[in-house]
């Protein structure tokens, strides 16, 4: 379940969580490979709140998870997906998969002391269920590189891809990587670093940060001469695993001595390092405590990169957004913290600016982890806070809401206004020219919605002020709004409706005809997976709040493009359209999952388990047989991988010729 304090970042977005999405992501969050599970927008909403998460410092999944499983599920489904343009590079590998000759799974987190000495205490119990001696458990305390995951067989150097497969990358190697630790290639797993003071020292003025720089290290064709020194001059290198200096002991010494072990240990390489990596050195232990899908057992992750500091609040500034609620942003003594200089942070709500005493003179301690937004940890200070009474931007009385003031202005408050005129051009992202100057001068001048803006003449805007270039080009860009594609989802995302982000709107979009929308009831929404009753009555309400103004806007005809519905599915019948598949074993063409998503595609339903109503259970290797013979008894169809291969190929030639 996600925590107080990640529900409060997603709800200042906007990005409410019901309960039953709160449900369905954790289970994807505890085992990633349901990923290909998560229908499209479920799975864009997903990556949304992990991204926004990640950025607010709070992330849910490792950055790895991120992109080698929900990011390349997405590219996989949805290639043009704007999401997918809007973050790093490196998730995109064309090119063939192939099989690793191991499988490469995550590392467990942990990001406090409990956590390992829970993690610590599992060990132990199982050491005592298989009758070792607790006391001489010994651990292995290793640097956590926080670089890009890879696998050296001696000959090629793949990406960690899903685990199980991933592209090659063998480039890298003739481009001059080297190797850490005693430099020999072939030592399987581990990963491309790079030493963080020659980051600092020549490349943070050409990249944003490491990870943009080792995407740039693995592009596909060539690579920039910055990039090449620092190839050449070992800068860059290719750390295995098992080269990896640390420390060695008994366990119980170690969580005596935590601290100063972590320490020393985060110290020893020069590289990118995010923390630890703890596991039993016992064999026994390490073969019989297994792993989970995700995680070997006997290993955690103790992750502590964050940094921290004491700063004077200059004052608590109040900000009206576009559904009126009023945020309170800190301003700060200017202090550097990361690498970057920090004048702001979000204070969340005035419920916690009252409760914490934040405001001038308050001293707060501000944390940052990585290159994510900063956040206010603790209050060291406080002070008798001073509350805003009057919104802003209208001079509204203030109410409260839960822990929010809201300006309960709608209809005339200048900030609103604007702030939803302002979302509703950044949503649609086919247009540019409409940032907060250009709408604050247009609201100045008694513009107050869209459909006003796409009224106006070239001879309007002049009056206004707009120079005759600007004017043009203004007219011109809303006019390529029009004209070029919008999906619908987006489209109705920018009018910014409570509870609507546009994992919602797609969601919506997947059952209803956008027309259709405004005529819905609660009822029928609520049959719609993720819409509780709560949440299905508030999106009515804000239908109808917006309805004016989208019909307005509607009909000024945009290049809609729309969603497709569920009830389509797929226009043409194959041999696999409705009928219900379990796959088991392991598979030699591509991972199940990737099997299991391509038969989804083509309108197959996936079971976990063979019931009465399975019709084809399709056998990889390291089948067991009496798996087979329930099959066979419950009248199931049993397929080797190869023969199911022919039955999806026969359906190809037939709509084919
Ligand atoms: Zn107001």
């Amino acid at each position: 379940m996600f925590t107080e304090s990640q529900r409060e970042i997603l709800s200042s977005a906007g990005l409410d969580v019901n309960e039953d999405q709160a449900a369905l992501l954790t289970a994807v969050i505890d085992d990633p490979q349901k990923s290909t599970s998560l229908n499209n927008s479920e799975l864009i909403g997903f990556l949304e709140i992990a991204n926004f998460l990640y950025r607010a410092g709070d992330q849910i999944i490792s950055d790895q998870v991120y992109d080698f499983i929900f990011l390349a599920e997405l590219q996989k489904r949805l290639p043009h997906h704007p999401f997918l343009t809007k973050v790093e590079p490196e998730s995109s590998f064309s090119g063939k998969k192939r099989a690793l000759p191991e499988r490469m799974l995550s590392t467990e987190k942990a990001y406090s002391r409990d956590d390992v000495k829970r993690w610590a205490a599992r060990v132990v119990r199982f050491a005592q269920s298989i009758e070792l001696d607790a006391d001489l458990l010994s651990i292995r305390v290793t640097p956590k590189l926080d670089g890009f995951a890879a696998y050296d067989d001696g000959r090629t150097l793949y990406t960690r891809g899903d685990g199980r497969r991933g592209s090659d990358i063998s480039r890298v190697f003739d481009r001059g990587l080297k190797v850490g630790g005693d430099g020999k290639r072939g030592q399987g797993p581990g990963e491309i670093v790079v030493n963080h003071e020659y980051f600092l020292d020549k490349l943070s003025v050409l990249f944003d940060n490491s990870r943009n720089f080792q995407a740039a290290v693995l592009a596909p064709k060539r690579v920039t001469p910055e990039v090449q020194s620092a190839l050449d001059s070992g800068a860059v290198l290719f750390y295995p695993f098992r080269q990896l200096p640390g420390w060695k002991g008994l366990l119980s010494d170690f969580l005596e001595d935590f601290e100063s072990i972590v320490t020393t240990v985060n110290e020893k390489l020069l590289y990118d390092v995010d923390g630890v990596v703890i596991e039993s050195s016992d064999r026994e232990i390490r073969q019989q405590m297994g792993a989970t899908q995700h995680h070997h057992r006997w290993q955690i992750a103790f992750k502590e990169n964050v940094e921290t500091a004491e700063v004077e609040v200059i004052e608590v500034i109040p900000n009206t957004s576009r559904s009126g609620r009023v945020n309170p942003v800190a301003r700060l003594q200017p202090t550097r913290l990361s690498g970057a200089t920090l004048s702001r942070a979000s204070a969340h709500h005035y419920r916690m600016v009252e409760s914490r005493g934040i405001g001038p003179g308050a001293v707060i301690r501000l944390v940052r982890s990585g290159l994510v937004i900063p956040k206010i940890e603790a209050v060291l200070k406080p002070v008798t806070p001073q509350l805003p009474e009057y919104c802003p931007s209208c001079d509204s009385d203030l109410v409260w809401k839960g822990d929010y003031l809201y300006c309960p202005n709608t209809a005339v408050c200048p900030a609103q206004i604007e702030n939803a005129i302002e979302h509703f051009f950044r949503s649609l992202q086919n247009i540019d020219g409409f940032g907060a100057k250009t709408v604050e001068k247009l609201h100045a001048h008694g513009i107050t919605s869209i459909a006003e803006i796409y009224s106006l003449s070239e001879y309007q805007l002049n009056e206004m002020g707009f120079g005759p270039k600007q004017s043009e080009n203004l007219i011109a860009e809303l006019r390529r709004s029009r004209e070029e594609e919008v999906e619908d989802w987006r489209f109705l995302g920018a009018f910014g409706l409570n509870r609507m982000g546009f994992g919602n709107c797609e969601r919506l979009l997947q059952h209803h005809r956008l027309e259709t929308l405004f005529r819905l009831t609660s009822e029928e929404l609520v049959k719609i997976e993720g819409f509780a009753t709560k949440t299905a009555e508030l999106v009515v309400a804000e239908l109808n709040r917006v309805k004016p103004l989208f019909g307005a806007v509607y009909q000024l005809g945009f290049n809609l493009k729309r969603t497709s519905l569920q009830s389509e599915g797929h226009l043409q019948a194959g041999p696999l359209t409705g009928k219900q598949i379990v796959f088991t074993g392991v598979m030699t063409q591509g991972s199940r999952t990737e099997m299991e998503s391509e038969a989804k595609k083509m309108g197959a339903i996936i079971g976990k388990s063979v019931t009465g109503k399975t019709d084809y259970l399709v056998a990889g290797e390291k089948v067991g047989e009496s798996k087979i013979k329930q099959a066979l008894a419950r009248g199931t169809t049993c397929l080797l991988e190869e023969e199911y291969l022919q039955l999806v190929r026969s359906g190809r030639d037939e709509s084919g010729g």
